[in-house]
């Protein structure tokens, strides 16, 4: 006997993984040279050398035990504080060793938090629409509800008409993602700001918190010396959850942080909640290793040069042969309309004729866009745009 639930979840594979799959096969009968895989978004560009060196220094320096043994649960206090400073100095607000707590990545540290304020089955939490499809698992994994927000196409910020209905007394927290995956968008200070008002409205009507999940792991990833705004200098029951596996290019490594500033609401007590939640989903003691070499390269910011080469000549290209774009201000993704409006009968069609593998964005929530990866080899972005072109000059909706 086994969980069934568990079961599906862990045997379906998603249509990303899917599509990764088939490129793998079709480039066997085809030749790699000639499928075009834009499906998955794993860092293309290496971690900056300042990364390996702090490794090889703390292997060679180190106490072999300690670096490979435990930390404490929530971190080890001298990374906590240098994580805490450089944030202090990157966003102009205080913040202390004891709000961050140290997570292997974004994705443990969401369900830690979504764990630690979940209230019951009523509880209600926002997801925005186009999102990162974990989130849902990752909500409803905590016990709480979902709710979704429909996506506020073409400029994928807030559509707060729309979010005031959506909340209630219910309403515990909502996740923000940006810069966006999938949408490549980042929310503007106008956005957060009426964010906020919104926001607080809604606390005093119903006379409790409403948190804010600032889901940050690409935050460094911006172009154009674009700013991403402090979220809780907006609205201050913010808390972050941070990842350095696509800025300093570490997926594999599994670290990142949680950070509950001390302006949030019972940042306190929710600081102990979050530390109940990570010991009862298993996911405390980061990797001693890594929470010792990302301190020491605090500051040190991922080269974007190859990414930022790689999205003017796809987004410019595809706007140019008639596509429409949103506006790819951050992550390394380009959200793109799909003619005909279904995404995923366009990405079918793009898979059979040209092994052109685009991601359709149901999953996201936004069934008529699909995406693009664009952390993929400058020299597959060229040869792919042939098949681009074709493709929107002849499909018409209906064509298999
Ligand atoms: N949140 C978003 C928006 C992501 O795109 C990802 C990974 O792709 C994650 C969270 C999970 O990141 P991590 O590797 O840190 O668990």
């Amino acid at each position: 006997m086994y969980n069934q639930h568990c079961y599906e979840m862990g045997t379906a594979p998603s249509a990303i993984r899917k599509l990764f799959a088939y490129g793998l096969e079709k480039a066997k009968e085809v030749g790699k040279e000639n499928v075009y895989d834009y499906s998955l978004g794993n860092p293309s560009i290496p971690a900056p050398d300042a990364v390996n060196e702090s490794i090889l220094k703390l292997i060679r320096e180190s106490d072999s035990v300690k670096l490979h043994g435990y930390s404490m649960a929530g971190g080890i206090e001298a990374v906590r504080k240098a994580v805490s400073s450089d944030l202090t100095v990157r966003s102009g607000h205080l913040i202390r060793p004891q709000n961050v707590f140290m997570t292997c990545g974004a994705a443990p540290a969401l369900l830690t938090v979504l764990h630690a304020l979940c209230l019951g089955p009523d509880t209600e939490v926002i997801v925005v629409a186009p999102y990162f499809p974990e989130y849902k698992t990752f909500v409803l994994a905590s016990g709480c509800r979902l709710v979704i927000l429909p996506p506020d196409i073409p400029d994928f910020q807030l559509n707060m008409e729309l979010l005031e209905q959506y909340i209630n007394e219910k309403t515990q927290a909502i996740i923000l993602n940006s810069p966006n995956n999938p949408a490549g968008t980042v929310y503007t200070e106008p956005t957060l700001d009426k964010l906020a008002r919104l926001l607080y409205k809604k606390e005093c009507e119903f006379g409790h918190p409403i948190y804010v999940i600032s889901d940050e792991p690409y935050r460094e990833l911006t172009y154009d010396d674009l700013y991403v705004p402090y979220v809780p200098a907006y609205y201050t029951d913010t808390i972050i959850c941070y990842s350095y596996s696509k800025s300093l290019s570490l997926p594999g490594e599994r670290i990142g942080y949680i950070c509950v500033p001390d302006v949030c609401t019972d940042s306190k007590e929710l600081m102990g909640a979050v530390a109940g939640a990570a010991r009862i989903i298993g996911h405390v003691c980061a990797p001693t290793l890594f929470q010792q070499a990302i301190a020491m390269c605090n500051g040190v910011r991922p080269d974007l040069t190859a990414y930022n080469k790689n999205r003017l000549r796809l987004w410019h290209a595809l706007e140019e042969m008639g596509y429409e774009c949103a506006r790819p201000d951050g992550a390394f993704y380009l959200f793109v309309h799909a003619p005909g409006d279904d995404s995923t009968a366009f990405s079918e069609y793009a898979k059979t004729h040209y092994n052109l593998l685009i991601v359709p964005g149901d999953s996201f929530g936004c069934p008529s866009y699909f995406r693009l990866s664009y952390c993929v080899d400058y020299d597959m972005i060229e040869r792919s745009l042939p098949a681009f072109k074709k493709l929107i000059e002849e499909y018409r909706p209906g064509m298999k």
